[in-house]
């Protein structure tokens, strides 16, 4: 970097200790190289400098109190990170490891992740320190109900719509819109991820791991190659892990790995989805209770050992850095001809390396993980115009989107010289649209 080398130390200096905010950015500015040479007005005008500090952070207190009377203190943060495009967008994280690092390195992917979409969305996260894992519903109900005590505050429909994320799912969505609507009395389309008696979109379940699924099907016919017949990896067995299976099995290909922050699962006959939705969804167990019933599967402990499996394609769907460059040189020596990320970052800089080096058909979580989000906005868009669309109509648009950005990534990456490079393409590409309206709207004196 030369130009934009002093952004990045501008970031390191002012947001200390946050590696993961430090490693989103670099990632970024590496590609806007490029962009800063072609654009000296943007270089002026500070865009570079000010896209990479949030517009607002909120940090707050969420009190509550467990079926033992026992009084908790969990720390409630929102990042409301650029909103030049569109009211803040992006999910809720609710696990043990959230700190502003994480949550400001997914609001700001979340920006150029919402651009790609091409919906009139900014960026934003949030989420909390609280583990719902373990918890009865009745705590999470007065965690959620007291998060969004104070959430309710600074979010609103033309404002800031927040969604779901790992550990927040259509349970914690109920429990917060109910606060939300008791608190401000108005029934608006503050959250996604909503029920669909109350507001909630068809698709938008499906639609990350759906959308990740249409994005690489694009991909691969890029390179003369298909799901049909492939071996596929999955890690994760949430939301986006589930779906993602559930269409890599539509599309012709078997999944045969699966796996929670325990362990793995291996199925070499393919790993049946309903057995999976029944202990992670229903019984909210752990994927280990899976072997009981398909005794023919392995369980082993450790997450990382998942990528040692012989595959075609890899769908890291967990979370971040759970790739590195020894699971990724394995993968690559065993065969992998595609990986495409469901989870956020789920692959080190150094795995990242070994992937282009070794030209793997790799779709980067900005551009391959967007579908949760673009359906996300469909669902703003059905509740403005207080009406739904069926699921055949909202999964038509889903797959529309999802070509559309693996094309403009693509082309980007060819007009800035970075062929069949989709990370330099997907930032390019989700950078330019906000770069020019926030240029547009000048900087305020
Ligand atoms: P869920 O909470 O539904 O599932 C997360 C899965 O990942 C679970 O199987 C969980 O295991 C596992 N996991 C979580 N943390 C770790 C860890 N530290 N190490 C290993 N495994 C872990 O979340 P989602 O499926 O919604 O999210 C998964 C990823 O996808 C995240 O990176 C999220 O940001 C990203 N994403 C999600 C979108 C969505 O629409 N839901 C949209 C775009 C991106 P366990 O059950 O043991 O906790």
């Amino acid at each position: 970097m030369k130009i934009l080398q002093n952004v990045m130390e501008q970031v390191i200096s002012r947001n200390p200790g946050e590696p993961e905010f430090h490693q989103a950015v670099r990632e970024v500015l590496e590609s806007l190289e490029v962009v800063a040479e072609k654009h000296p007005e943007w270089v002026a005008a500070g865009i570079f400098d000010r896209i990479v500090e949030p517009e607002r952070q909120i940090i707050f207190r969420v009190p509550w109190v467990d079926d033992k009377g026992k009084v908790h203190v969990n720390r409630g943060i929102r990042i409301q990170f650029n909103s030049a495009i569109g009211p803040y967008k992006g999910g809720l994280r609710l696990h043990p490891s959230v700190n502003t690092s994480i949550l400001k390195f997914l609001g700001f992917e979340q920006i150029f992740k919402n651009s790609l979409t091409s919906l009139p969305i900014g960026g934003g996260k949030g989420g909390s320190d609280f583990d719902p894992k373990g918890k009865s519903d009745n705590e999470v109900m007065r965690f959620c109900q007291s998060f969004m005590t104070e959430l309710s505050k600074h979010i609103g429909a033309d404002t800031d719509v927040p969604a779901g994320d790992i550990g927040t799912g259509a349970r914690e969505i109920g429990y917060m819109y109910g606060q939300y609507k008791r608190l401000r009395n108005e029934y608006t389309g503050v959250l996604t991820g909503k029920g669909l008696t109350w507001g909630g979109s068809l698709v938008r379940t499906e639609a990350t791991g759906y959308g990740l699924c249409y994005f690489m099907d694009e991909a691969l016919k890029a390179r003369g190659k298909s799901f049909k017949g492939s071996t596929v990896v999955v890690s994760g067995s949430g939301n986006v892990a589930i779906y993602a299976a559930q269409k890599v099995h539509e599309l012709g290909g078997k999944v045969v790995a699966l796996s929670d922050s325990n362990g793995y699962i291996y199925d070499p006959d393919g790993i049946k989805l309903d057995t999976v939705k029944q202990i992670k969804e229903v019984e909210r167990k752990r994927i280990s209770e899976y072997v009981n019933i398909h005794t023919n599967a392995t369980y082993t402990e450790g997450c990382s050992g998942i990528w040692s499996i012989k595959c075609d394609i890899a769908l890291p769907s967990a979370t971040q850095n759970e790739i590195d460059e020894a699971s990724a040189k394995l993968l690559v020596a065993n065969g992998c001809y595609a990986v495409g990320e469901g989870a956020n970052m789920p692959s080190t800089p150094e795995a990242v390396e070994v992937f282009l080096k070794n030209k793997i058909i790799y779709g980067p979580a900005k551009a391959a993980n967007a579908g949760g989000v673009a359906t996300s906005a469909l669902e703003m868009c059905q509740n403005s115009m207080r009406y739904s669309w069926s699921f055949e109509e909202v999964d038509a648009k889903l797959k529309e989107i999802m070509v559309n950005i693996y094309r403009n990534a693509s082309s980007a990456a060819k007009e800035y010289g970075f062929e069949d490079n989709l990370v330099a393409g997907a930032n390019i590409a989700g950078f330019l649209k906000v770069a020019n309206a926030m240029y547009s709207h000048g900087i305020a004196y």
